[in-house]
């Protein structure tokens, strides 16, 4: 057939393409596009380092941390979900939105650090469950250091030292004359 009869054959057939924004159901397999909750994560990186497409890049800072998803370099195998120590994530069952350049629907979530139980201070979020997992036995004044920042648990560490073996406070000078 030539182009002419192709191009005239063509006029007579249904479309075969859908216009945007109509799209057909996802596969019952398809697992979907990546969702954090904020509340939930603590920024630990995981999801980061497993994931092989590096569609997921997680930037801890001074008093928040971010995470950052992009769709588009991402192929949903799932495996950040199986890797999150807190369920942090999720993955929605529908198409998503249709997009072009890798980057176009990326998506950074800000979570805000809790703020520490003794100064105030921005403190690395923490997870119970993912303390729980790591220490099981740990005692109930271990989970309360674990919601100071890193200067309050570090002197309440050297006062539960202190208190237990009756030592000199490292943490002060020691004055030898030299
Ligand atoms: S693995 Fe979970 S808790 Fe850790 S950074 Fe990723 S989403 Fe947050
Ligand atoms: S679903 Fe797979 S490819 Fe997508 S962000 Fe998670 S680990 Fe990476």
């Amino acid at each position: 057939m030539n182009i002419l009869n192709l191009a005239v054959a063509n006029l007579f057939h249904r479309r075969t393409t859908q216009r945007f924004p109509n799209r057909e159901a996802p596969a019952a397999a398809f697992r979907g596009q990546v969702a954090m909750d904020a509340d939930l994560c603590v920024t630990c990186g995981i999801c980061a380092q497993v994931c092989v497409s590096d569609a997921i890049q997680v930037v801890p800072s001074e008093g928040s941390g971010t995470w950052t998803y992009d769709p588009g370099a991402c192929t949903f195998c799932g495996s950040c979900l199986a890797h999150c120590p807190v369920d942090a994530l999720t993955q929605a069952t529908d198409r998503g939105p249709a997009y072009g350049l890798s980057g176009d629907q990326a998506v950074t979530i800000v979570v805000e650090y809790p703020a520490c139980r003794e100064c105030g201070r921005p403190a690395t979020p923490f997870s119970e469950s993912l303390l729980r997992q790591a220490l099981p036995g740990a005692a109930e004044e271990l989970r309360e250091r674990a919601r100071l920042c890193g200067d309050c648990r570090q002197r309440a560490s050297v006062r539960a030292m202190k208190k237990a073996f009756g030592g000199p406070d490292s943490t002060e000078r020691q004055d030898d004359g030299r």
